[in-house]
């Protein structure tokens, strides 16, 4: 049987970054994924092809919309769909085929078929075709990662009801598309669908958009979204659904019980997602479970047998993939003695709309809650030279500092790029930079990036643009 020092089952963000820093850090890696391509749901079904999607749908709104503004005027042009999804194909090809380059580069040996914890230290690995095989591992690292969850009485036909999975790889452009939730994979996915020509509505349980973010920003990107033609039944839940001749009938229900019926001909189900362990046995050897299907372990992501460890999707915290990357660097530095470590409190949320928004920290409701003091600094891109340069205009960050000590506790963007300009407040974070600390650094002009520090300025009322 071969022998390694870490197993690590699933080649997402999360296994993929694990094996590769446990290899640089002189362990004897193995990698096992049961699909043929590494990447796991990020790069195969997730965020790259999400992204490929959102930028060419993008660009296809920006022809008929945007580029006039600019003097461009397209007098004919029309959607090639099948080229589109083509090329989001090449880009996950291009990225997943980046992975096993890294894998073969960093003598990580790599295993495709379901892996099965067969033993303490034992894994068996049934290929698709072929032997099933068995490898020792000193230590394990699973990294099994997440699956849509679907609702009971609307389970997933692949083509009428479909999860994220189906809604990145539609051929035909539906008519009219109902996304029940309008979490990340709503907005994102319904943003795409609708720049390429679907009405797109969404059903959505609470009463606003994205709970962790502070509620000033949620609501101004929620009205972006309804002027760019998203509908939204915030607090309504799906009551019912069947499927008709030509699509999908929906009864939704809103809070003081009025119902009201939707038809479409599609249905995204995106309410979230759940832990994926099927077939890993993890149950069977005595590792603990929560009733939400969390792998549960402590602050050195050991389950309760020491040397089996679990990171990313599978155990609790956000489901994204840079805290699954930052969970493998860690586990892989604890495993080789080291004292791997993640800020969970400096992680950048983003959500790929456009505009975009992006956020690090708590919002006021949240900061209210704990009964802490703070102080708001607020800016808009409208006042920023770049922005207008790029007929950017909308959008604001709202800073967060704790008043006392004027330490930055959330930070928010809407707008143009908000998703690299989050970076310098994660950055922030990390170094528990005070809103000052950013208002006295010098920012290139003209940059999106003045708009932060207009921000950090105003937290201490003199903001010199605004
Ligand atoms: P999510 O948790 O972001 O959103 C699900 C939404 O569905 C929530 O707003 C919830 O209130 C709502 N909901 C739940 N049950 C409902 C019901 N029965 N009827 C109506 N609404 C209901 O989950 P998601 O959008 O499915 O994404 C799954 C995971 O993937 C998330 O953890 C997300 O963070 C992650 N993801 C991240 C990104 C990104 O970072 N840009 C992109 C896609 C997915």
């Amino acid at each position: 049987m071969e022998k390694f020092d870490v197993i690590v089952i699933g080649g997402g963000p999360g296994g993929y970054v694990a094996a590769i820093r446990a290899a640089q850090l002189k362990l004897k890696t193995a990698i096992i994924d049961k699909r043929e391509s590494l990447g796991g749901t990020c790069l195969n079904v997730g965020c790259i092809p999400s992204k490929a999607l959102l930028d060419s749908s993008e660009q296809y709104e920006a022809v008929q919309k945007s580029l006039s503004a600019h003097g461009i005027l397209v007098e004919k042009y029309h959607l090639d769909l099948k080229k589109l999804m083509e090329r989001k194909e090449n880009v996950v090809r291009e990225v997943t085929q980046g992975i096993d380059f890294l894998m073969k580069k960093n003598k990580i040996a790599r295993y495709t078929g379901v892996a099965h914890l067969k033993g303490f230290h034992e894994v068996e690995i049934t290929p698709r075709t072929g032997e099933k095989e068995t490898i020792y591992g000193q230590n394990i690292v699973i990294a099994t990662g997440s699956v849509p969850m679907s609702l009971p009485f609307l389970p997933f036909d692949g083509e009428r009801i479909i999860s994220s999975d189906e809604a990145l790889s539609l051929q035909k452009v539906p008519s009219s598309m109902i996304i029940i939730g309008a979490g990340v994979i709503g907005v994102e996915l319904g943003s795409v669908w609708r720049r390429l020509g679907a009405k797109v509505t969404l059903v959505e349980v609470l009463d606003r958009l994205f709970p962790s973010c502070d509620r000033q920003i949620a609501d101004l990107a929620l009205r972006l979204y309804q002027k760019q033609g998203l509908e939204f039944y915030l607090e309504h839940r799906v009551v019912s659904g069947e499927k008709t001749k030509d699509g999908v009938k929906l009864k939704i229900q809103g809070k003081s019980g009025e119902e009201k019926e939707l038809a479409g001909e599609i249905v995204l189900v995106a309410v979230g997602r759940k832990p994926y362990t099927e077939g890993l046995g993890a149950q069977e050897l005595g590792i603990i479970v929560a009733a939400n299907g969390k792998i549960q372990v402590n602050d050195r992501y050991q389950t309760n047998i020491p040397h089996i460890y679990a990171i990313g999707d599978v155990i609790e915290g956000p489901m994204l993939a840079h805290k699954a990357e930052d969970e493998g660097i860690a586990v892989a530095e604890i495993i080789a003695g080291q004292k791997g470590h993640v800020n969970y409190e400096a992680i950048p949320y983003i959500v790929y709309t456009h505009p975009e928004v992006a956020w690090v920290g708590r919002g006021e409701e949240e900061l209210q809650r704990q009964g802490i003091a703070y102080q708001v600094g607020r800016s808009f891109f409208k006042a920023n030279g770049r922005a207008k340069a790029m007929n950017e205009m909308e959008g604001m960050v709202k800073l967060i500092s704790e008043k006392k000590s004027d330490r930055l506790l959330g930070a928010f963007v809407v707008g143009p790029r908000a998703s690299e300009l989050i970076a310098e407040l994660a950055l922030a974070f990390e170094f528990y930079a005070s809103a000052e600390d950013i208002a006295r650094s010098v920012h290139a002009h003209p940059t999106l990036a003045e708009v932060i520090r207009d921000a950090a300025q105003a937290v201490g009322n003199w903001a010199i643009h605004q």
